[in-house]
């Protein structure tokens, strides 16, 4: 199997990359890994003080828990993993808190964190509207955790898409039409002929636009490979997407030799 870096956007924190000579089975094992195992912080219980806004604290809680924080790997542990064996303590927690009063709208900006290497990743994020009078005060806990316990520690957008293999056979009338049927400008016209852009190829994404164009005439195949695929991933913001790979490898790594040891 082959992997290629196809490109990676620094600021929206989304990498794409081709696995080659792979399988569907492989591919689909290493997205899921990265959506179960590769951990966050996330905030994971609210205790309130104050809440006389129109929302419950449940509502409030959820909203709470589904603000994406910044993750510092290094400094902190599973809460399962960790040595105060899950009862809490600086390594796996964090406290974060809020106090403020109404008429405002309440934005993930006026949570209060104790680590700056911990915080919500986007500034607008709205919680609750707050009226004349309405008051909201709480002390939540951020802790590590993982995709498969809940969504809210799942670290991105993970998807693939098999390569497509797009073939020619026959030149048809108006190549001009082609190439102006695809949305993504996967054709175009070298020297007279209907040509892939060999750059633009791994845009393609199925639309078939470019074969009802054809259909009369017919002469294009575009067929899904089995062993190609344009791998996707985009971050939202608590992790790198080349931290989140690298430590998915290790989360795999992790189960093979769970399964070694259990074969002995
Ligand atoms: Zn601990």
């Amino acid at each position: 199997m082959d992997i290629k870096k196809l490109d990676y956007d620094k600021k929206k924190k989304k990498m794409r990359f081709l696995i080659q000579k792979g399988s569907a089975a492989y591919t689909n094992t290493l997205r899921r890994i990265i959506l179960d195992n590769v951990p966050t912080m996330a905030i994971e219980d609210v205790e309130f003080r104050k809440n006389s806004s129109v929302l419950y604290d449940e509502m409030i809680s959820l909203r709470l828990g589904l603000i994406p924080l910044t993750t510092d790997l290094k400094a902190y542990n599973l809460p399962k993993k960790c040595t105060c064996k899950g009862a809490g303590c600086a390594r796996c927690q964090l406290k974060l808190t809020l106090k403020t009063k109404g008429p405002k709208t309440v934005y993930s900006s006026d949570i209060k964190t104790k680590d700056p290497k911990v915080k919500p990743v986007y500034d607008k994020i709205p919680i609750v509207k707050l009226l004349e009078g309405q008051e909201l005060q709480f002390e939540a806990t951020a802790t590590l955790g993982a995709g498969k316990e809940h969504a809210k520690w799942s670290p991105g957008l993970i998807f693939f898409r098999s390569f497509p293999q797009i073939k020619i056979s026959k030149q048809p009338e108006e190549p001009q039409k082609i190439v102006d049927s695809c949305p993504k400008g996967v054709f175009e016209i070298k020297t007279k002929k209907l040509v892939v852009n060999d750059k633009r190829i791994v845009e393609c994404d199925f639309c078939e636009a470019c074969l009802e164009e054809a259909a009369e005439k017919g002469g294009i195949e575009v067929k899904p490979s089995a062993t190609d695929f344009v791998f996707i991933l985009e971050s939202w913001g608590q992790l790198e997407p080349k931290d989140i790979m690298k430590n998915a490898f290790d989360a795999f790594d992790e189960k093979l030799s769970e399964f070694k040891k259990l074969l002995k």
